[in-house]
């Protein structure tokens, strides 16, 4: 077995694998329909009014990008942080 060759990234030190993307909820849309948790514990819980938080940033972008594309109301919001372009929702 031999090592990947570990491909091209961007060169930017700060924008390490799985923290290009931040996500942030948008607490008047979200429903507590709970899929962000179910995909991306580690970053989103419900809070006492059943709301979704984010907890933290610290999650793969894809995975990220799954959770808030599983958001039926669209209530979760990803940014690259490195453009500040909004990715989601398009
Ligand atoms: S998937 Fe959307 S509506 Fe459901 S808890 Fe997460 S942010 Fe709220």
């Amino acid at each position: 077995m031999s090592d990947q060759p570990v491909p091209p990234t961007a060169p930017s030190a700060s924008l390490a694998e799985g923290k290009k993307y931040k996500v942030t909820v948008l607490r008047d849309k979200c429903i507590g329909a709970a899929s962000c948790v179910a995909i991306a514990p580690k970053v989103f819980q419900l809070d006492g009014e059943q709301k979704a938080i984010v907890i933290s940033q610290n999650e793969l972008d894809d995975m990220k990008l799954l959770a808030a594309q599983s958001c039926p109301t669209a209530a979760i919001v990803i940014t690259d942080v490195a453009t500040g372009e909004q990715v989601w929702p398009k």
